[in-house]
């Protein structure tokens, strides 16, 4: 049985919100530190299959989580000009797939929390140990001290940085546009994820509950390429010109303001994320690129492990342990999975598109079945 105190989390994203609450609901104290004064998570949706939302419903955030956004029933693929390549279905366990607005979600998670056991507007700066505890200094000159930490302060993590050095996370050449609209096309199957591949770039929608419309393009692009003059939206409509409807229609609809613009990076694996009672958790100690749609269900995943291990573990170096070795290699194929897919919508090549998305017609049974077994995964 546990004998730990106190946990101290940086950073108060989807992946340290999840833990605090898991925490909280076995009854561990866990402190939250988030940097933002106010919560606001990026205005864009996310999707959450099977393997993250049954954590969801462990967490008792399921059925909120299911009036705010809405089911995914198929994972649908098109080429570029709007031919079927394949239709996957992500349905058909005991809980649904999601797709929600991100500050729903998050909102959903930190309602549950206690308060005195969120802080607002604090940065961690650094850690110290003395004997088995652990102080942490943040901004503003204040202290805290606890009998482990986890940092899940996301792909920039400063704990990471304390832990194992300042190495840059690696960029792979390639920005994500993010959009929010209220138009919804006559033609969209509700619970459907629409996804078009085309020559270096992709493009995606689902809605996200309360009548709007999530959607997400992928481009190759110089790592900080700036906008171009007439400005993202008019870039985005003359990028996707000639696409398949609804595409055009969804960019024409939303506002500029709407529009976020995110370089994608991940970073190698490592061979451990622990040190003692510290640990990292989420995009912290695994971040990738989103192709899969699987960082935020890791976070969530982890969120559950390292408090059962906490559970199970009188002594929190022991716990982390344990968490790291039930973790690292289900997260390491994901991180690597997520990069070979980032590599093949990359293609530019008119022959190689051609084979992959013939490719693609004659898979997806298999497409499927591997997606089913990613999804199964219970924790
Ligand atoms: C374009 C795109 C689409 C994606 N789509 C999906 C999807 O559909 N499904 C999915 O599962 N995943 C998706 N992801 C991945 C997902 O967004 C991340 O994996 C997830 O947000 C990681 O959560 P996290 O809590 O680990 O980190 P973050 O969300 O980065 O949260 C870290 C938190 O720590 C805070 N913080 C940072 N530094 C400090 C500090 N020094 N002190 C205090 N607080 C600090 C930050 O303010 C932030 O709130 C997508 C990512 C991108 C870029």
């Amino acid at each position: 049985m546990h004998s730990h105190k106190k946990i101290i989390i940086i950073g108060g994203g989807i992946g340290g919100a999840a833990t605090a609450l898991a925490l909280h609901r076995i009854g561990l104290e866990a402190v939250v530190y988030e940097r933002t004064a106010t919560l606001r998570e990026v205005g864009a949706g996310i999707a959450l299959w099977a393997n993250a939302t049954h954590v969801l419903k462990k967490l008792d955030v399921l059925e909120d989580a299911l009036k705010e956004g809405d089911r995914v029933t198929n994972y649908q693929f098109f080429s570029q000009r709007g031919k079927e390549l394949m239709n996957l279905r992500v349905d058909g366990f005991e809980v649904p797939a999601i797709a929600i607005h991100r500050a729903d979600l998050q909102a959903l998670l930190w309602r549950k929390l206690p308060l005195e056991q969120t802080v607002l507007g604090e940065s961690f700066e650094r850690f110290e140990r003395h004997k088995d505890k652990v102080i942490t200094y943040l901004t503003s000159n204040l202290t805290d001290e606890g009998d482990a930490l986890i940092g899940a302060d996301g792909l920039r993590s400063r704990v990471r940085v304390q832990l194992f050095g300042d190495a840059k996370p690696i960029y792979r050449g390639m920005t994500a546009y993010r959009g929010l609209t209220n138009y919804i096309p006559d033609s969209y199957k509700p619970g459907y994820i629409c996804e078009f591949l085309g020559a270096g770039n992709g493009f995606g929608f689902v809605t996200i509950g309360k009548g709007r419309m999530y959607w997400y393009a992928a481009v190759k692009a110089l790592e900080g390429q700036p906008d171009a003059s007439i400005g993202r939206k008019q870039e985005l409509q003359e990028m996707f010109r000639d696409w398949a409807i609804p595409i055009p229609e969804l960019i024409a609809t939303t506002d500029e303001v709407n529009i976020l613009k995110t370089d994608l990076y991940d970073r190698p694996t490592l061979r451990s994320w622990s040190l003692a009672n510290v640990t990292l958790l989420g995009d912290a100690a695994h971040p990738m690129l989103p192709t899969m749609g699987q960082g935020a269900c890791m976070a969530i995943e982890d969120a559950v492990v390292v408090t059962n291990c906490l559970l199970e573990q009188s002594d929190s170096a022991e716990a982390f342990r344990q968490y790291e070795s039930l973790r690292l290699l289900r997260t390491k194929k994901i991180v690597e999975q997520s990069l070979q897919i980032g590599k093949v919508a990359r293609i530019e090549n008119r022959v190689f598109i051609a084979v992959r998305n013939t490719l693609m017609k004659l898979l997806a049974q298999q497409f499927e079945k591997d997606y089913q077994i990613l999804h199964a995964y219970r924790v």
